[in-house]
């Protein structure tokens, strides 16, 4: 069974301060995980987590994460400079990007990040940007056809538009050796939201005996092996979750017998997960303003898909918690609806719940990755504030609410806000 970390009385409450729709983040709950994950990789001793900062980019959450030893993976300029401002060392930064701007490559550069390359011809777009080659760099790998694992989860990488062929992946190291790189790294993100304890020490295995041949045909010793995002949650009440201690053993198993005999015990393992680090821990808080009796039944609420839009996009279930009514039977079927002239905006489908009155508050589970983060700005809608829930139950408020003004903040020359506000 699902449940929330908080009360329908604790939510009334923090209402009164900060109008619905707003996130919820559960500070304890990001802890234990965070620990969690740190416990379950203790054995390799270069371990490191990035936290990918596009599933939550906010660094009020981020700086709980650094408590654990988490740096960031960042995917662009802005992501890089929002790891800067908050004091994290170059090295606690990864830069995994693809399609890559020159100047993003020079800002990553200038700040010391890590620079993941997701193309053979972007070695010598990177020299060109910068007059040099960096002394650490990591390779994105494509293995090219299809990729599975054993519980029949499957993905395909030969129609993705990410990293090099494993022929290019050689050229490319013996390249950057010739060049006087010192440190070299190999990444892959083959599958994403899996379930299940496998998909890490599945590609542990194919990377580990990548980075063999890698020594053996090109004479580069790797210092790191990157898995990547791609660790599930469970988003339905059935999904397991996965066991980060497993998976973390399963992966130094692999580690034992393909990297150790050949020589290469010192590679660090790093991970740049987000779902897995953030999505339990984050709610959409909305509530009930309008019911509609047509040939279904509507629940209208006042968040809709530009707080969380996976539901609208990839048709994604999202639990939902009326809250108060935990115990009730789910004897109503209803769709939840927000307000957008579209008519995917709907967090649910044909979902049971309790009887939902006017005015109850929904708890939207899982969108605390790619939740807010993805929000955007259709038919004029604001991006509603973020709240941290910290240990003792009390709430602060880590981002506020997008106001009109920011909305027309940048059309330069027609200031709209203050034309109204002179009325
Ligand atoms: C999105 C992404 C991640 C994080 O993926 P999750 O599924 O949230 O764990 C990590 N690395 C890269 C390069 C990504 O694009």
């Amino acid at each position: 069974m699902k449940t929330v970390p908080f009360t329908k009385e604790e939510i009334e409450e923090a209402a009164k301060t900060y109008p619905t729709p707003f996130y919820v983040y559960d500070e304890a709950g990001i802890r234990k995980n965070a620990q969690a994950v740190k416990e379950a990789f203790s054995w390799n001793p270069g371990f490191r987590e990035y936290f990918a900062v596009k599933a939550t980019p906010n660094p009020f959450l981020i700086n709980i994460l650094r408590e654990y030893g988490c740096g960031t993976d960042c995917s662009s300029m802005t992501e890089l400079m929002l790891s800067n401002a908050m004091d994290i060392p170059g090295e606690e930064i990864m830069f995994s990007s693809n399609d890559t701007p020159a100047e993003d490559f020079a800002y990553a550069a200038k700040i010391g990040a890590t620079i993941n390359l997701d193309d053979f011809t972007h070695i010598s777009f990177l020299e060109e940007t910068l007059g040099y080659i960096p002394k650490t760099i990591s390779f994105r790998y494509n293995p090219g056809g299809f990729y599975s694992l054993s519980n029949g989860i499957m993905d395909n990488p030969g129609d993705s538009k990410y990293g090099l062929t494993k022929e290019q992946l050689m050229r490319g190291y013996k390249i950057l050796k010739k060049k006087g790189v010192e440190r070299f790294g190999l990444h892959a993100f083959l599958v994403s939201n899996t379930t299940g304890n496998d998909y890490y020490p599945t590609l542990a295995g194919t990377l580990f005996e990548l980075a063999v041949e890698i020594k053996q045909e090109t004479g580069v010793e790797l210092s790191f092996i990157n898995l990547s995002g791609g660790v599930g949650i469970p988003y339905k009440p059935e999904d397991h979750p996965a066991d980060i201690k497993v998976v973390g053993e399963g992966v130094r198993k692999v580690y034992e017998k393909i990297l150790v005999p050949a020589g290469l015990d010192n590679v660090a393992i790093y991970t740049e997960m987000g779902r897995f680090m953030m999505g339990p821990y984050g709610y959409l808080v909305t509530k009930a303003i309008h019911e509609k009796h047509i040939y279904k039944e509507y629940i209208g609420v006042d968040a809709c898909a530009v707080n969380l839009m996976r539901p609208a996009m990839y048709g994604a279930y999202h639990h939902i918690t009326v809250l108060g009514k935990e115990k009730k039977r789910k004897d109503h079927e209803y769709d939840i609806v927000g307000s957008l002239c579209e008519n995917n905006d709907k967090f649910a489908v044909d979902r049971m719940l309790p009887k939902i009155d006017m005015g109850d508050y929904l708890a939207i589970h899982d969108a605390g990755a790619h939740g807010f983060a993805m929000g955007y700005n259709y038919n004029g809608k604001l991006k509603c504030a973020e709240l941290l829930m910290k240990e003792d139950h009390s709430f602060e408020m880590i981002r506020r609410a997008e106001t009109p003004k920011d909305y027309f903040a940048t059309f330069d020359g027609f200031d709209i806000y203050k034309k109204l506000t002179k009325e």
